[in-house]
């Protein structure tokens, strides 16, 4: 298992603000102190704007660059945020490395990212590091590249990057109603979205996620990103789902079971319980 970090993305927050980067550093701290899970660390690719141009506009890396005011209330003009999502990107960009040379591999990084569109930071998020990742990954190489998404808001910015994207699909599970609102209804010809109500009872939701697995593999890819998110667990503070940390653990497991090179990236979870749950994940990913 590769897991890409690097300590810088912590340097960054808000008072209040959801988004925190304890997150990130007690999770360091849990991976690094167990013993089951075999882990090899690696740092972030260097990002060109060649490859951030595929996903956004030159106005919109202008603004994230000059971060002059906030984006939204949920997104703030930290400084050297650009930077910062630089990184983030970079992370996907050597989880891909990893995943075509066979290892699953993990971004673990801030900011997370699957709410930035083209021309617009919104809901924690600067860029899109998984669709960029798939971008890169379908112009660089042949095949075809899914996106399976499970954190518990719909991944809004990944949508609009990918769709219609050729030889690239899109499909999301999340809670509706919620942030930022869309995802009710499949668009383009390549995203589907699977949106499942509060306080869904856990058999059901895990029932959905299954069918979205098995809606995935019908479109046949040759690589999958996972956008990984862990607020659809019960006691996240920013939903109202109802998954528990073998849940996690199993949607790792059928992410290794299907056989196809992947990569995960963190895109959300806010519990205090956040580090059990990514150590859950990781170790159905591994088999553990
Ligand atoms: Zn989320």
């Amino acid at each position: 298992m590769k897991i890409i970090t690097d300590e810088r993305c912590t340097l960054y927050a808000s008072p209040g603000h959801p988004e925190r980067p304890a997150r990130i550093s007690k999770t360091l701290e849990k991976l690094r102190s167990q013993k089951t899970l075999a882990i090899t660390w690696a740092e972030p690719l260097p990002v060109t704007e060649e490859i951030l141009l595929r996903a956004h506009s030159k106005e919109h890396l202008a603004r994230v660059k000059a971060a002059a005011e906030d984006f939204d209330g949920d997104t703030p003009a930290h400084p050297d945020i650009f930077a910062h999502a630089c990184r983030s990107v970079g992370g996907a960009l050597q989880c891909l490395k990893a995943a075509r040379a066979g290892e699953a591999a993990f971004n673990l990084l801030r900011p997370p990212g699957h709410h930035a569109t083209r021309d617009r930071a919104m809901g924690f998020c600067y860029f899109g590091s998984v669709a960029i990742a798939v971008l890169e990954a379908v112009a660089t190489g042949p095949g075809k590249v899914a996106v399976f998404d499970f954190d518990v808001h719909h991944g809004n910015g990944t949508e609009a990057i990918l769709r219609n994207a050729p030889q690239t699909a899109f499909f999301s599970i999340h809670q509706h109603p919620c942030y930022p609102g869309t995802g009710t209804r499949n668009v383009g010809n390549n995203c589907f979205n699977f949106p499942v109500a509060p306080r869904t009872p856990r058999e059901e939701y895990r029932r959905i996620l299954g069918k979205a697995l098995e809606e995935m593999k019908k479109f046949k890819p040759d690589l999958v990103a996972v956008s990984a998110g862990f607020d659809a667990y019960a006691r996240d503070p920013l939903a109202q789902e109802t998954l528990e940390a073998e849940d996690f653990h199993w949607l790792g497991q059928s992410i290794r079971q299907l056989a196809i090179p992947s990569f995960s990236a963190l895109v959300g979870g806010y519990s205090s319980d956040f580090p059990e749950l990514i150590l859950a994940y990781l170790r159905g990913l591994d088999g553990s």
